[in-house]
C-alpha cells in the first residue's frame, strides 16, 4: 500500500477550516484512541482528529472514531495483523516523516495509548531526530478501559497494592519474562496480547508459586456492545463443560480483584455505544481451549 504524500507540486487541500486548532501545519499528533467506546475519547484526540489532514491509523480503531474525524481528512490503514504487515513500522515511521514535511497536519491514531504496547515510543524517537513538530495525546488504555467496564477494580486495598501490564507475546516460549515476581502476591496483572499464549502464561505462574485457583478474567472486545467476559481460574477457564469461541481484541486480568466482577459488573451492551470493529478486520476467531 502506498501511503507517501504526494510529489510537490500538489496544492495542499483548502486550510480555512483549521483555523484556530492549535495544531500547526507539517505537525505530527500521535494520539491515543482509548480502547474501544468513542466517547472514551478525550477532547484534545476529537480536536485533532476534526484538524487532520492526514491519518494513519491502526486496526484497533473502530470505523465509529474515523468518522468523527474530518471528511477532509485523507485515511490510510496501517495496521499489523499477526500474519500479514500491511505496512512495516520502518515504512510507517518514514511516511509520517514525509507527509509532514509535505506541510500537512498528520495524525498518528492509535488504539488505547499510544506509549502502551503500542510502538509510540518509536515513532516519536523518528520524528523528533526528524526535528518535526510533534506531540503526543494519551489515551484510556485497554486495562483501565476495558477493566472500568468490566466492574473488575485493578487495585483495591483488600485485594492489590499493585497493578503490572505485561505482554503476552511471548516470542521465546516462557523465557522472556519474569515469572518469580510475576507470581508474588497482592498485584493485579494485565497481559496485553495474550490470547494465544494464554495456557503458557497460566502454566509459568503456577509453576513459580501462584496458587491455580487464583481468578482469572478474559476480556473480549472491552468497552464495546460486543464485550463479553469471561471468568475462571488459572487453572480453570472456561468452567470445565464449556467451550468459548474468543475473538480479539482480548486481554486478561488475573488477580483476586477478579472475584469483584460477579457484584460490580455494570456496563450493559444492549445501551452500548460502540459496535466494535468490522468482523472483516480481525483474525479468526479461536476457539477457548484452556491447558491445550
Ligand atoms: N496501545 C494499546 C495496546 C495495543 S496492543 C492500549 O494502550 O490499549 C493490542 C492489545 O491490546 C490487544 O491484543 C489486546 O490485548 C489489548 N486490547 C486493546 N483494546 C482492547 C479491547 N477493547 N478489549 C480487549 N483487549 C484490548
Amino acid at each position: 500500500m502506498h501511503v507517501a504524500p504526494p510529489h510537490a507540486g500538489h496544492s495542499l487541500p483548502a486550510l480555512g477550516w483549521l483555523a484556530g486548532s492549535g495544531f500547526p501545519a507539517g505537525g505530527v499528533s500521535l494520539v491515543g484512541a482509548g480502547p474501544g467506546d468513542p466517547e472514551l475519547l478525550t477532547l484534545k484526540a476529537l480536536h485533532r482528529l476534526q484538524a487532520a489532514e492526514v491519518i494513519l491509523h491502526d486496526r484497533l480503531v473502530s470505523e465509529e472514531i474515523l468518522c468523527l474525524a474530518a471528511s477532509q481528512a485523507s485515511r490510510f490503514y496501517v495496521g499489523k495483523e499477526r500474519s500479514r504487515h500491511s505496512v512495516p513500522q520502518d515504512g510507517i515511521n518514514q511516511a509520517l516523516v514525509e507527509w509532514a514535511r509535505a506541510g500537512y497536519r498528520v495524525v498518528r491514531l492509535k488504539g488505547g495509548d499510544p506509549f502502551i504496547f503500542g510502538r509510540g515510543g518509536e515513532e516519536l524517537e523518528t520524528l523528533v531526530a526528524a526535528g518535526l513538530d510533534v506531540e503526543v495525546i494519551p489515551g484510556i488504555t485497554a486495562a483501565s478501559g476495558c477493566a472500568a467496564y468490566a466492574g473488575i477494580p485493578l487495585t483495591h486495598r483488600d485485594h492489590a497494592q499493585s497493578v503490572r501490564l505485561v505482554t503476552g507475546h511471548l516470542r521465546n516460549g516462557s523465557s522472556d519474562l519474569d515469572w518469580s515476581t510475576l507470581a508474588a502476591p497482592g498485584q493485579t496483572l494485565v497481559f496485553y496480547m495474550g490470547q494465544n499464549g494464554l495456557a503458557v502464561i497460566a502454566d509459568a505462574l503456577c509453576r513459580h508459586g501462584m496458587p491455580p485457583e487464583t481468578p482469572v478474567a478474559l476480556i473480549e472486545q472491552g468497552t464495546t456492545a460486543c464485550q463479553r467476559v469471561h471468568t475462571g481460574s488459572l487453572q480453570q477457564l472456561p468452567p470445565t463443560g464449556e467451550v468459548v469461541t474468543i475473538r480479539p481484541p482480548t486481554l486478561i486480568v488475573v488477580g483476586s480483584v477478579v472475584t469483584l466482577h460477579d457484584r460490580l459488573a455494570w456496563f450493559d451492551t444492549e445501551r452500548a455505544a460502540s459496535s466494535g470493529w468490522p468482523r472483516g478486520n480481525d483474525p479468526v476467531p479461536s476457539a477457548f481451549d484452556h491447558g491445550a
